[in-house]
C-alpha cells in the first residue's frame, strides 16, 4: 500500500552506523501524527497522553513531550521512567493492574491515578484520605483487534465493572475521596459508531459521579498496517463524542474536559525494523520457501501472539523481478517464530509473494512503532537488544538507544 519508510540507500546509511537489526523511526511521522491527535475535536478542553507502553525510549517520550502531549503510564515503573526523561509529574496519569508499592510518593509529586479496582480504590484511600482520584471503569463494551487485545466487556479485567457504582461510592465516602476523572479504555478501534457507544456509557458514570471534571476514553484509534485493515478517521470519531460532551453540558450544567490516550495511532507507522535476510531455505516442491531474518519474536512478538500483520519489503541493490510466496521466519529456536503468520491466527502459515531474494539484502519490516521494541520476547536465545535510531527531518541518524551488549545481559547472574 504506502511506500517503504526508507529506500536502500537509507537503509544502507543505517546499516553502516548501527548494522542490524535496527528499529528506525521517522521524526517526521511521529510529529504529524502528535499533531493529529491535538485535532480531534473536544468542545472543552482537551488533553492528550501518550500511551507510552507502546514504545518507551526516552528521545520519543521527549519529543511527543516537546509536541505538548501528556501521558498514560501502565506501571509505576513507567511512571518513574517518564520521571527519569525530565517529565514533569504533573503530566503523568497511571492506570494500571498494579499498583505500585510507591504510589503515594509518586502521587505527592503530582502524577494523578485512576483506580482500577474496588481493591486499588480502597488502597489508595486509606493511604491518600480526602485526595482526588480517577475511576478507571469497564463500560460493558469490548472492541479489540482480536480476544487478545480485547480491553472491555465481561471477558476483560481491566476496570472497575460498571454495575459496581454503590461499591465505589461507598470507598469514596469512607475515606473522603474526590472522584475527579471517569477513565475507560475499550480499544475502540476505527468504528465511530463504537466510539460513540463507549462515551456514552462512560458518560453514565461521569453522571453518576458529580464531581467528576475530566472524561478519558483510552486509546485504541486502530491505524491499518497492511492492506484491507481500517484507519482512524479522528475527525469521524471524535465529533459524536463532542456532539455528546455538548449535550452532557447542556443536561447537566458540566462542562467536561476531554483526554484520551492513544499509543498505536502516534506511533504505530512512524517504526519500522529494519533487518537482513541471513538465511534461503525450502522444504521441496511441496513444501514451502522460507526467508530467515537476523530478527524475530527477540524484536517483533505481535505475529506469533496474535497472528497481526506486518509489510514487508525487501530492500534490493537490483530489485528481483519474479515475485514468489515465501515464509518470512525469525532467528529463534521456536517453531512459533514467524512473521507471516495467517491474519488472527498465530498458528497458521500464510506465505507472502516477495521479489526473490539473496542472502544479504535488507528486509524491512513495517508498522513496527507501537508494541514492537516495546514488547519483545527480549534476550531469548540470548539475542541481543537492538538499537533504535530517529530518522530526523534534516536526513541525519541518531541513535536513541544502542545495541545492547552481551555483557549487558549478564550484569546481573551470579
Ligand atoms: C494500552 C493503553 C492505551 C493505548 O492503546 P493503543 O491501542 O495503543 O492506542 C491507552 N490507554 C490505556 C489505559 C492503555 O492501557
Amino acid at each position: 500500500m504506502r511506500d517503504p519508510m526508507i529506500n536502500y540507500q537509507t537503509a544502507t546509511r543505517i546499516a553502516a552506523s548501527t548494522g542490524t537489526p535496527v528499529f528506525v523511526y521517522d521524526e517526521a511521522q511521529l510529529k504529524a501524527q502528535a499533531e493529529a491527535a491535538l485535532t480531534i475535536p473536544a468542545p472543552f478542553g482537551l488533553t492528550v497522553r501518550y500511551a507510552m507502553k507502546a514504545a518507551p525510549t526516552r528521545a520519543i517520550l521527549r519529543l511527543f513531550s516537546d509536541k505538548g502531549l501528556h501521558f498514560d503510564a501502565s506501571s509505576g515503573y513507567e511512571a518513574e521512567r517518564l520521571l527519569a526523561a525530565g517529565i514533569d509529574a504533573s503530566k503523568i496519569s497511571l492506570s494500571t493492574q498494579e499498583l505500585p508499592v510507591n504510589f503515594v510518593e509518586l502521587v505527592q509529586q503530582g502524577m494523578s491515578v485512576n483506580a482500577c479496582s474496588l481493591n486499588q480504590l480502597e488502597t489508595y484511600g486509606k493511604a491518600l484520605p480526602g485526595t482526588q482520584v480517577g475511576l478507571r471503569f469497564n463500560p460493558g463494551l469490548g472492541s479489540g483487534g482480536t480476544n487478545r487485545t480485547n480491553v472491555g466487556g465481561p471477558a476483560s479485567s481491566f476496570g472497575i465493572w460498571n454495575a459496581k457504582v454503590e461499591e465505589v461510592r461507598a470507598i469514596l465516602e469512607k475515606f473522603s475521596l474526590c472522584a475527579f476523572r471517569i477513565h475507560t479504555h475499550i480499544g475502540s478501534g476505527s468504528d465511530p459508531e463504537v466510539w460513540k457507544r463507549a462515551a456514552s456509557l462512560s458518560l453514565r458514570m461521569a453522571e453518576a459521579y458529580e464531581t467528576v471534571t475530566h472524561f478519558n476514553l483510552g486509546g485504541g484509534f486502530k491505524v491499518a498496517r497492511v492492506e484491507g485493515e481500517n484507519s482512524t478517521d479522528l475527525q469521524a470519531c471524535g465529533a459524536p463524542v463532542a456532539q455528546l460532551l455538548e449535550d452532557f453540558a447542556e443536561r447537566t450544567g458540566r462542562k467536561l474536559h476531554f483526554e484520551i490516550e492513544p499509543g498505536t495511532f502516534l506511533i504505530a507507522n512512524a517504526g519500522a525494523l529494519l533487518t537482513r535476510v541471513q538465511d534461503i531455505v525450502d522444504t521441496g516442491e511441496e513444501g514451502y520457501s522460507f526467508l530467515k531474518i537476523d530478527a524475530g519474536m527477540t524484536e517483533i512478538l505481535r505475529p506469533s501472539l496474535y497472528g497481526a500483520q506486518h509489510p514487508i519489503e525487501l530492500l534490493q541493490a537490483k530489485p528481483g523481478t519474479v515475485r514468489r510466496p515465501v515464509i518470512v521466519v525469525g532467528h529463534c529456536c521456536e517453531s512459533g517464530d514467524i512473521l507471516t503468520p495467517a491474519p488472527g491466527d498465530p498458528e497458521a502459515l500464510s506465505a507472502r509473494d516477495l521479489p526473490d531474494a539473496r542472502i544479504g539484502d535488507f528486509a524491512l519490516i513495517g508498522g513496527a512503532g507501537a508494541y514492537c521494541s516495546a514488547m519483545s520476547a527480549k534476550n531469548y536465545n540470548s539475542f541481543p537488544e537492538a538499537p533504535e535510531i530517529l530518522l530526523c527531518t534534516d536526513g541525519s541518524i541518531k541513535v536513541i538507544r544502542k545495541r545492547q551488549t552481551l555483557e549487558q545481559i549478564l550484569v546481573n547472574e551470579a
